[in-house]
C-alpha cells in the first residue's frame, strides 16, 4: 500500500514561445517507511519535485496522493494544514535560529504537532545532548545539520523532505548524516525522500529514483541493500 503515489506529474515554467516543462510527467510509488532517493543532475527537475510534493507549488496536471489524500485538490488553509500536519523539511543550509540553543531550534516547531516526539529522546537520539545548550554557531556543519534534522522531526511527520540534505558537508560529514537519517528512519518510522546529486549514497537506500530532463529514467528497488549501520 503506497504512501505517497505519483501519476502524470506534469510542471511547466514561463509561457509563450519560453515555457518549458520541466517535469514531464512522473509516476512513481513509495512505500511506507521507506528511504527513497531522488538523482539526477543540476536542472532536471528534482527541486520541483520536491516542492510540488511539498505543496510549495501547484502542478499543471496529474495527481499526488499522500497518506490516502489527494494534495494536487487541496488549496489554502488545507494545504498548510497539510505541510503543518505531513511534512518536514530539510534544506542543504540549516536555516536555524541563530539566537536560540540547540535545544530550543528543536523546540520551537512542537507546537505545530498534534502528537510531538520528546525532545530529550531526539536530543539523544541525534548524538546532540552534550550540544543542547549551544548556539548554532558554537558546533559543527554536521551538528547543526542534526540539529535541523531534529527541527524537522519534532513534529513527528508522515513525510520528510530532504532536498540536499549533504550538500554543505564533506564527505566523511554527508555519510555520517546519510547513516544517522537511517537511523532515524528506523526508530521513527517516517517516510523519506532525499534529493540529491551525490550519487555516492546509492548504496545506502532501497529504493532509487532518478531523474533526467523531467523524465524518471530510473526507479530501481534494491531490497538487497542493507544499511551498513
Ligand atoms: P534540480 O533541482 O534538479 O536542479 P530544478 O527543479 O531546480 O532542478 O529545475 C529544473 C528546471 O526548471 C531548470 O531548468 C530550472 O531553471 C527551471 N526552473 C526551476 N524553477 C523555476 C522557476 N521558478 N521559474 C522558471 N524556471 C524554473
Amino acid at each position: 500500500n503506497p504512501y505517497l503515489e505519483i501519476s502524470g506529474l506534469t510542471k511547466s515554467y514561463g509561457s509563450g514561445d519560453i515555457r518549458t516543462q520541466v517535469l514531464k510527467g512522473i509516476d512513481a510509488s513509495i512505500s511506507k517507511g521507506e528511504v527513497c532517493v531522488l538523482f539526477g543532475p543540476s536542472g532536471s527537475g528534482k527541486s520541483t519535485f520536491l516542492n510540488l510534493v511539498g505543496g510549495l507549488e501547484t502542478v499543471d496536471g496529474g495527481s499526488i496522493v499522500v497518506n490516502g489524500q489527494d494534495i494536487t485538490t487541496l488549496s489554502g488553509r488545507d494545504l498548510v494544514e497539510y505541510r503543518r500536519r505531513e511534512l518536514g523539511f530539510i534544506f542543504q543550509f540549516y536555516n536555524l535560529v541563530p539566537d536560540l540553543t540547540i535545544r530550543e531550534n528543536i523546540e520551537v516547531c512542537r507546537h505545530l504537532a498534534k502528537d510531538p516526539l520528546p525532545v530529550d529522546d531526539l536530543l539523544n537520539s541525534l548524538g546532540l545532548w552534550e550540544q543542547r545548550k549551544k548556539f548554532p554557531n558554537q558546533v559543527s556543519g554536521g551538528q547543526q545539520q542534526r540539529c535541523s534534522i531534529g527541527r524537522a522531526l519534532v513534529k513527528n511527520p508522515g513525510l520528510l523532505l530532504c532536498d540536499e540534505p549533504t550538500g554543505a558537508l564533506d564527505y566523511k560529514t554527508s555519510k555520517e548524516i546519510l547513516a544517522l537519517m537511517e537511523r532515524v528512519n528506523k526508530r521513527y518510522g517516517c517516510t523519506m525522500v532525499i534529493v540529491t546529486h551525490n550519487d555516492a549514497i546509492k548504496h545506502m537506500s532501497n529504493h532509487i529514483l532518478r531523474l533526467r530532463d523531467g523524465v524518471l529514467v530510473e526507479d530501481e528497488m534494491n531490497d538487497s541493500v542493507i544499511p551498513a549501520f
